[in-house]
């Protein structure tokens, strides 16, 4: 399987190549060449497997530099005992006789970032030895919260890997900030930067294109490489849980074969539901991709009119990992729907020039006719909160919560009442003060205080990664100004 630039298909990457460089060099991003389909049986041999076995089947797919024996080895490490709270890794859980929803929170940091920042780690340092690269990879992630607590779970101790991670010294929770500054490992480091998120994610940018750090790094035997969602390897490992989630309706009976299943996602960089687009590529019985958004609601209006627009009010939410304006992996789902370098490039130019772009008529009719979009305000977000936990006597976060407003719009607006499965992206213990407000309580000032709070109200345990958060000791205070984040590479790897 070749990975080809969403920009120029002559540009062209082995699997290996393509993890281990992230993004192309033309700024595209690396997607295989085609979607492979599942062979006849696929569905029906994955029923009896683990969630370990049904990943190594589907990534070999798109693997076939690795070994089954790999694969295996990475996928009992990554999604093992020792990470994930249950045995089934992403167990789908009943709501109503045809709603079901599948919980991507149970491993180490408590968000969905896990079922694939659990995996890259293995496949990128196996890339790195496929590529004969003998430097060491320094990843620099910048983070609105999850994304960087997932890395750094999933790149601690990890051999010839260091990682360094920055977050804006105001603007992630309490909870957040903690789970990151006292992180363990011997090749992490974490610094507050003194600004907001936009400004830690230019400084980041800025690292990676200045030739002088690079040269620095080079000279000490390491380079720079990124583990947000353009990089395949973090894409991919979320192809399993669509096809698994499946497997799962077919064996408990909750589904005949071949009956078709519509798929609600949480949307922020668009890299989640577009794995169940590729899973639905590969041939899995889904009808339609509902779109969720918060108030940042650039997608709904993109799936609508066809036309992206970024130039438009930001929103700051209380579901931050889907306050964004800009889904940096929509330029896959392009790709696939034109087969088109040369026109994705085109919608991308525009992005950049003037931040907006319209599809060609025949793009549109092709997004519209799976990928439906709804979105839904704060209010409108507590209130479905409340009433999954009284209606059904389930908790979910602020981000899954958004999810089932999409589809509770979706099915009062096209009477479908096909068999859906709504994405549940965090664990609703990370995002406790909002879920606390929308059962009527008044959240207590201090983060770690309302885990407790939300324990007691709802009978259910705080995870213990959050829990245990109260013991651990915090291991970086580092606090550097935005033009000085070089300082905090140099003392990671001085
Ligand atoms: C990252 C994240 C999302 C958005 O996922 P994308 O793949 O970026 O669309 C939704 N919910 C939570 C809790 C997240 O951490």
């Amino acid at each position: 399987m070749r990975y080809i630039s969403t920009r120029d298909n002559t540009i062209q990457y082995s699997a290996a190549q393509a993890i281990s460089q992230g993004l192309a060099k033309d700024g595209g991003l690396l997607t295989p060449c085609y979607i492979p389909k599942l062979p006849g049986k696929a569905l029906e041999d994955m029923l009896g497997m683990a969630y370990q076995q049904r990943a190594v089947y589907i990534m070999k797919m798109f693997l076939e530099e690795f070994t089954v024996k790999e694969l295996t080895d990475f996928a009992g490490a990554a999604y093992g005992p020792d990470k994930f709270d249950t045995p089934a890794v992403a167990p789908v859980r009943a709501v109503d006789g045809n709603t079901h929803c599948l919980e991507l929170w149970h491993g180490p940091t408590c968000a969905f970032k896990d079922m694939a920042l659990q995996m890259l780690p293995h496949l990128l340092t196996a890339s790195l030895s496929k590529t004969e690269e003998d430097k060491t990879v320094c990843i620099l992630v910048a983070t609105s919260g999850d994304t960087g607590k997932g890395a750094l779970e999933g790149f601690k101790n990890v051999p010839r890997t260091k990682i360094l991670v920055f977050y804006p010294k105001d603007g992630v929770s309490e909870v957040q900030q903690l789970q990151m500054v006292t992180q363990e490992g011997d090749n992490v480091g974490v610094a507050a930067v003194v600004g907001n998120f936009d400004d830690a994610q230019t400084g980041v940018k800025r690292l990676f294109s200045d030739g002088a750090v690079r040269q620095e790094l080079a000279d000490q035997g390491y380079f720079f490489s990124s583990a947000n969602s353009i990089n395949w390897g973090r894409v991919l490992p979320q192809l399993v849980y669509y096809i698994s989630a499946y497997c799962d309706l077919l064996r408990d009976g909750k589904l005949a074969p071949g009956q078709s299943v519509n798929i609600c996602v949480p949307t922020g960089n668009f890299g989640n539901i577009l794995a169940a687009y590729y899973a639905r590529e590969m041939g899995l019985p889904i009808d339609q991709l509902i779109c969720a958004s918060n108030s940042n609601n650039v997608l709904t209006d993109f799936i609508r009119e066809g036309v992206y627009d970024r130039n438009r009010q930001f929103y700051t939410t209380m579901s931050p990992s889907m306050d964004i304006l800009i889904s940096s992996n929509l330029e896959r789902l392009l790709y696939a729907l034109t087969g088109d370098s040369a026109e994705v490039r085109g919608y991308m130019d525009q992005l950049g020039e003037t931040g907006r772009y319209q599809v060609s008529g025949r793009v549109k009719d092709k997004l519209q006719k799976c990928f439906k979009g709804y979105f839904c305000d704060d209010r409108e977000t507590q209130r479905v909160i409340r009433s999954m936990y009284d209606k059904h006597g389930y908790l979910i976060d602020t981000h899954t919560a958004v999810a089932f407003s999409a589809l509770e719009q979706y099915r009062r607006e096209t009477g479908d009442d096909t068999t859906a499965v709504v994405a549940s992206t965090a664990s609703p213990f990370k995002f406790c003060a909002s879920v606390l407000e929308a059962l009527g309580e008044t959240a207590p000032a201090h983060g770690l205080d309302a885990l407790d709070q939300l324990s007691a109200k709802t009978g259910l345990p705080a995870p213990a990664p959050l829990a245990g958060l109260r013991d651990k000791q915090v291991r970086f205070t580092q606090v550097v100004e935005k033009d000085r984040m070089v300082d905090a590479v140099r003392s990671l790897l001085g």
